[in-house]
């Protein structure tokens, strides 16, 4: 994913941040600038995590109510806690499409799990950082609830400001995180950490001293922090985030939470990690576009547009927004623009029902607009296009491209600057609305 990618977000995504994250870079004064990244399941990273030797309860992960059963048997435990599986944070205080609340509960009865799990499954979980309705929640983990006798927040951060991670740490942490980060963010820890030479032994004990571990439990709540760490940079995670990271009062330190994000870049050496990504919780239009080898971000508006660049794609869409338009997606065909790229991106435009109008903005710098108008009317044909089409080209041979689509016989706005384009697509996409 290219830099200028990773500038895009839209809400949706920007809403699994979790808000003290948020507050950290705006306080510090730097852009938020959304990345996209792999977020894993909380039982996915827990895993992760447990194989390198960071402290995890034990746990099973239930996709149907017979398997809660056999969970509720096999898990010798004193006390189970249910907890829902999806990306986003909040889920404690969440409520369930059939009104169910809370998205963790905990119980000693074993024949209670069987209950607490089939009043999740299926149904939609919505939280203080899910949109809409809510998320589907078609796992369950059933783990073993410890008592806890203190809960503090820790996570490390790819951080701009800092180049390198960052550790943020909070002694008061739990649901309530994001209302201390807003009351009191003088009590937000934050460490960076020098990539190159690691984390160092006296800023793991540090860490832990401020987040008000005592006794032993300082040096063994020093000992995760370390194998986090390096857990973060061994999966080339952009967060992790532990809340609660929290102590038993027999002297364990334990992460009760878990929620990691990868760096797409690192996809080619991450291919494990990577692999375990179901999409479930995916736009459906992304996991097409992904499949066509798209670069490819959807968004909520009506015109689908068709760019090579990210800068011109991004500028494209900047341009729609002026003109009182909403973009539909984000798509970068790079410069080479192929004929095969131009007919799976208006197969994937034409699947998308928000889309009204397409828009193709295309620079010739490397490719021949001539190529890219024969693309353009070619895959018009073969996939009967019934919306309407506005295409600017400029640069590398343009004129002959111009008289090729003239000549086509098809209904197409050709534009000739990149304002016109933009007026006309939002023009043609607000009459079709109509
Ligand atoms: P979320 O952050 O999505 O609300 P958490 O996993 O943090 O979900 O769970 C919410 C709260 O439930 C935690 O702050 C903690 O108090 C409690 N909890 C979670 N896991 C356990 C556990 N294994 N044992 C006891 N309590 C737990
Ligand atoms: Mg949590």
């Amino acid at each position: 994913m290219s830099a200028p990618m990773n500038m895009l977000r839209t809400s949706r995504r920007l809403s699994k941040f979790s808000s003290l994250l948020q507050n950290f870079k705006e306080e510090k004064n730097v852009l938020s600038i959304p990345t996209r990244c792999l977020s894993l399941q909380e039982y996915q990273s827990k895993k992760l995590m447990a194989d390198n030797g960071v402290a995890v309860q034990k746990f099973v992960v239930c996709s149907s109510t017979d398997e809660a059963k056999s969970a509720a048997r096999n898990l010798k435990v004193d006390e189970y806690v249910i907890k829902a599986q999806i990306l986003a944070g909040g889920r404690g205080k969440g409520v369930f499409s059939n009104g169910f609340k809370g998205g963790v509960h905990l119980t000693k009865n074993p024949s209670d799990v069987e209950n607490l799990v089939s009043s999740m499954l299926g149904q939609k979980l919505k939280t203080k950082q899910t949109t809409g309705e809510g998320v589907k929640v078609s796992k369950v983990m059933v783990a073993e609830a410890l008592d806890i006798a203190r809960e503090t927040y820790f996570a490390i951060v790819l951080d701009r400001s800092h180049a390198g991670p960052v550790i943020i740490g909070s002694k008061h942490g739990g649901m309530d995180i994001e209302e201390t980060a807003a009351t009191d963010p003088d009590s937000i820890i934050k460490e960076p950490v020098d990539i190159v030479s690691s984390v160092t032994e006296q800023q793991c004990l540090s860490v832990a001293e401020k987040l008000g571990f005592q006794g032993s439990n300082l040096q063994t709540a020093a000992d995760q922090i370390r194998r986090l760490y390096d857990l973060f940079v061994s999966v080339d995670a952009t967060q992790v985030e532990i809340n609660p990271f929290g102590e038993t009062p027999d002297g364990r330190v334990v992460c009760f939470d878990a929620k990691i994000n990868f760096d797409d870049n690192a996809s080619f050496r991450q291919k494990e990690v990577f692999a375990m990504d179901d999409m479930a919780e995916t736009d459906p239009r992304e996991v097409e576009a992904s499949r066509l080898k798209l670069n490819y971000i959807a968004l909520e508006g009506s015109i689908g547009c068709l760019v090579n660049g990210a800068g011109l794609a991004m500028a494209t869409m900047d341009i729609i927004k002026l003109h009182g338009g909403e973009p539909a997606n984000f798509l970068d065909v790079g410069g080479g623009v192929s004929e095969q790229q131009v007919h799976d991106a208006f197969f994937l435009l034409m699947g998308d029902k928000h889309v009204k109008t397409i828009l193709v903005n295309i620079f010739g710098g490397i490719v021949n607009c001539a190529t890219v108008a024969t693309g353009i009317i070619k895959a018009s044909k073969k996939l009967h296009l019934d919306l309407p089409l506005v295409v600017r080209l400029e640069g590398n041979n343009v004129e002959e491209a111009k008289k090729i689509l003239a000549e086509s016989g098809l209904k197409i706005l050709v534009a000739d600057g990149f304002n016109e384009a933009a007026r006309l697509s939002v023009e043609s996409a607000s009459k079709a609305s109509l």
